[in-house]
């Protein structure tokens, strides 16, 4: 089955969810339904009516019917006078809405609903037909199965029959629209796959991601925390999650500094004249924490660090011979997300950025871009993220008012970085078109984690329009004023959502090197040679960089090996007398870091702490002990 069939597969299936909805609830009423990743959903209004598990039992046993009388999907065509006629008999004020706006805006709509509902793809809700000789919507087109309509464009799969394997997962609130003046709805979202295998598959899947999500382990491994009064979407990091952080962010520095990185740094808030120039200010609208200072100036809290970037590079006349410019910097960032989107790590109001940008001449794009490609390719490497999907992300030429710069200008930069993904990896990249940032196009990097989701990781992006806005320049080789270009590359991006995808990715289970506590010691028993061993060996630990934790206390050695466990610490020491008497110990290593059929040996103290201090040094994944 290809994307294609599978995505008929499913949007049909939001159909038949309504349709169910609708044989149980006859004054449902009914927003949109689109495909979204796995599945579909559908946004219905059933007034006071909450639906609830019990709910979900019964309209999967009605969807169930719906498949097995295999109604065929039957369109039909009609005026959109008729069809407002159509939505009003049925009472249908949702339908009513988006016929109006569609009349009103023609097929902008489609665009502008795909954005507010945040789905992949088409809603099921609605789409015009254009006749081209007109240039507007004349036609809406309608699709008939069993006893239900719904207005949409298509595709379908032939009949309800064949719409695979199917789970309605979840009920959730979602504002109509998305916009929270706006009646809120009930979304049931369904999950739906070609084969049963592949339903049963995914869902252990969602099984084995609960036992990772990172909000638990966070809270288990003492990484983050959340405090009311701070407030939601603003994660407060622990010792243990700071080191965790700046382990992971050392690491990237490091990279960069090998390419020609100089880090800068930035205040946090800006007069609005820099996202005025910017175009910041208009684009990120809503998102945009502003402030007012007594004086009545208008300030924002950055929500990129670009335009202040752009202003250390015009600070001074460059020369040609001083280009590439550039500058790293590990910063925060602020946007007015709704509470509603926050979630643990993945969404936050405080994002820290690994934030990097390269001002350059269009000539030298192609060598700093691919530069920039091996120090993600390393980074990730090192953190067991192979192989990659790579997407040109591009602006989309039918909504032209998200984008700033010059048609020609997009047409141009987009084809260069093509040619520089060609150049590293061929034809086997994929497209997105409008994902591009709103100032330039960019090449996103996919990675698959150890349960197999694909997360977008690092991006490297293009900018002429930054440059033009801010009018950056360099003196050429013929003392003329030479536009330049701009290169942006977050590689962590927002560290995060990074960190909620490698603890998940992980389980908690962090590489030596970034692990926030790397040895633990374990006393047997609380005499007084056993202690003093203890403390040796910390302190000889602690000089070699390796960070070390005693548990010195009165629990069992069992119940503090299983503490150990639990924290998952990648090595462990159980000193008792056997260890003091001997001047040796014997490691427990964290199975995944162990060297597969090595049985545990015990080694002389010095010969354990140097292959740790290597082992960390060298950014190691498996053990040598
Ligand atoms: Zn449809
Ligand atoms: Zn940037």
């Amino acid at each position: 089955m290809n994307n294609e069939q599978l995505y008929a597969m499913r949007h049909s299936l939001a159909h038949i969810t309504a349709h169910a909805v609708q044989n149980l609830w006859p004054d449902a009423k009914f927003g949109v339904g689109p495909v979204i990743e796995n599945g579909f959903y559908y946004d219905i209004d059933l007034g006071d009516t909450k639906v609830s598990d019990a709910d979900f039992k019964k309209i999967e046993k009605e969807m169930r019917r719906i498949v097995s009388n295999d109604y065929p999907f039957e369109r039909t065509e009609k005026p959109i006078q008729e069809a407002l006629i159509w939505a009003k008999e049925r009472q249908q004020p949702y339908k009513v809405e988006l016929l109006n706006d569609l009349m009103r805006e023609g097929t902008t709509l489609a665009s502008e609903l795909d954005s507010a509902m945040m789905g992949i793809g088409l809603p099921a809700g609605i789409i015009g037909v254009t006749r081209p000789e007109v240039q507007s919507v004349v036609d809406v087109s309608f699709y008939t199965n069993g006893d239900f309509t719904d207005l949409c464009r298509g595709p379908h799969v032939e009949s309800t029959g064949k719409v695979g394997a199917f789970k309605l997962m979840r009920v959730a609130g979602a504002y109509w629209r998305g916009k929270e003046s706006n009646p809120q709805m009930q979304r049931l979202y369904g999950v739906a796959f070609e084969t049963q295998q592949q339903l049963d598959d995914y869902l252990a899947m969602l099984e084995e991601a609960k036992k990772r999500d990172h909000r638990k382990l966070g809270q288990e491994l003492d990484l983050f925390v959340f405090s009311d009064l701070v407030g939601a979407g603003l994660p407060l990091w622990t010792p243990r999650g700071t080191t965790l952080k700046n382990e992971l962010d050392n690491y990237v520095q490091e990279l960069r500094d090998e390419m020609g990185f100089s880090e800068v740094s930035i205040p946090h808030i800006t007069r609005k004249d820099l996202y005025e120039r910017s175009g910041h200010w208009n684009k990120f609208s809503d998102e945009l924490f502003r402030i007012t200072t007594r004086e009545g100036h208008e300030f924002a809290m950055k929500p990129m660090n670009c335009p202040h970037h752009t202003q250390l590079y015009a600070s001074r006349q460059r020369s040609y011979r001083d280009l590439p410019i550039r500058y790293r910097e590990t910063t925060m960032v602020y946007r007015d997300e709704q509470t509603g989107e926050l979630g643990g790590l993945s969404r936050v109001r405080g994002i820290t950025q690994d934030d990097a940008h390269i001002f350059c001449r269009a000539g030298q794009v192609e060598d700093e871009a691919k530069k920039l490609w091996n120090v993600i390719e390393t980074f990730y490497g090192s953190l067991g993220f192979e192989k990659f999907r790579i997407r040109l992300s591009t602006h989309d030429p039918k909504n032209k008012e998200a984008y700033t710069g010059a048609e020609e200008h997009w047409n141009s930069t987009e084809s260069q970085l093509a040619s520089i993904i060609r150049e590293k990896i061929g034809d086997e990249f994929t497209m997105g078109v409008g994902e591009a940032a709103f100032y330039g196009p960019k090449i996103d990097f996919m990675a698959r984690d150890a349960i197999g989701r694909e997360h977008q990781l690092a991006t490297i992006q293009l900018d002429f329009n930054q440059p033009e806005g801010f009018d950056l320049t360099c003196r050429s080789e013929s003392g003329d004023n030479e536009r330049i270009v701009m290169l942006h590359c977050a590689v962590m991006g927002s560290h995060e959502r990074f960190l909620s995808v490698f603890i998940e990715h992980t389980a908690g289970r962090f590489p030596l090197w970034c692990a926030p506590e790397q040895v633990r010691i374990i006393s047997v028993n609380q005499e007084e040679p056993t202690i003093r061993f203890v403390e040796d060996l910390a302190s000889r630990a602690k000089s070699l960089g390796i960070r070390v934790v005693v548990d010195n206390n009165n629990d069992s050695v069992g119940k503090k090996i299983r503490n150990s466990e639990k924290m998952k610490v990648p090595y462990t020491l159980v000193v008792g007398s056997k260890e003091v008497l001997e001047g040796r110990v014997t490691p427990r290593v964290r199975a995944d870091l162990a060297v597969e059929g090595r049985e545990e040996s015990s080694y002389a103290i010095d010969q354990f702490m140097t292959s740790v201090a290597n082992e960390v040094r060298g950014r190691v994944s498996k053990s040598s002990l």
